[in-house]
């Protein structure tokens, strides 16, 4: 692989902010085996034993070692909105105590109705960022029929605030937590909401490289695009490459942390072929203008 010389003096730009991670209290944490049997896609993802929950705690340890300033923060795609709330709860308080240092989107059951559309407008109240990380198969929600989702995005649209969508490849290879919102059923989705402000996350699953054909493009056009879980998936290629086609503007760095480190992504993604033009757009301007995030200050590359 042609190495730029120049690529090793890549720097992030002042902060950076990670648009797409992980946290559980530490309720769930150690309270792991019951909730395994009572939602199958946390048992799908959280059976084996390695695969890490993390803390708001561990997650501020990870920030201060990568040097990343500020990361929005998700819970988990519950199917009850009894346990929606209560992370929602967990990462409100998190987000408080934080300094500026987290913030977070709300969950809420997408075929909840109105009680799921209560629950955004609480979420909002309190602070969330938008809601995500929503999840069609591990919420039993089908992106083709999205009529119920109606009024959970009508709350969306009214507070100006995103949904961040988990999506999945149609090709490649299987694994825990890949799914079936394959970009057939996302833009299908995209296509029912088009005033809706939407990120979809691990690339949409695909969706930038069809954004070549107009009509697609110009359906996806209140569409953002996070790079989570990037290294399980793609070649790191597929930074400058998707960027080229969607346009600096509508590409977010999210690790997906704790399933990568933020430390080892951020780096690769800095030497990933990406022009220091864009690094800035793609590591925090974009996901501070999308998540309408306050601004963050910095003293001597800390929080102040
Ligand atoms: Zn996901």
């Amino acid at each position: 692989m042609a190495v730029d010389p120049g690529v090793s003096q890549i720097r992030p730009p002042t902060f950076v902010v990670d648009a797409h991670t992980h946290i559980f209290s530490p309720e769930i944490i150690s309270g792991r085996g019951t909730f395994l049997a009572r939602e199958p896609w946390f048992e799908q993802l959280y059976t084996n034993p390695n695969a890490r929950l993390a803390s708001a705690a561990d997650i501020l340890v990870s920030m201060t070692t990568a040097g990343v300033s500020r990361s929005i923060v998700c819970g988990f795609p519950w199917r009850d909105l009894g346990l929606c709330r209560a992370h929602n709860d967990y990462l409100a308080e998190a987000a408080r105590e934080s300094n500026g240092a987290l913030a977070w989107l709300g969950i809420v059951p997408p075929r909840g109705g109105a009680e799921a559309a209560r629950e955004a407008e609480r979420v909002f109240g309190l602070g969330a960022s938008g809601l995500g990380e929503l999840n069609a198969d591990a919420q039993d929600f089908d992106l083709t029929e999205a009529e119920d989702f109606g009024a959970v995005a009508e709350v969306c649209r009214a507070a100006s605030r995103p949904v961040m969508l988990h999506a999945s490849e149609p090709v490649g290879h299987a694994y825990p937590g890949k799914g079936t919102a394959t970009p057939e059923k996302i833009l299908s989705f995209v296509s029912r909401f088009p005033d809706l402000s939407i990120v979809l996350a691990h690339w949409g699953g695909g969706l930038p490289f069809f954004e070549l054909m107009p009509e697609v493009r110009a359906t996806l056009q209140n569409v953002i695009y996070d790079c989570s879980a990037s290294t399980y998936l793609y070649r790191f290629d597929i930074f400058p490459i998707a960027t080229g086609i969607v346009g600096a503007d509508r590409v977010l760095f999210g690790s997906d942390y704790p399933v990568l480190g933020q430390a080892r992504f951020l780096r690769r993604v800095l030497h990933s072929g990406l022009g220091p033009e864009v690094l800035p757009a793609v590591l925090s301007e974009n996901a501070q203008r999308v998540y309408r995030l306050p601004p963050l200050h910095l003293e001597e590359g800390h929080l102040s």
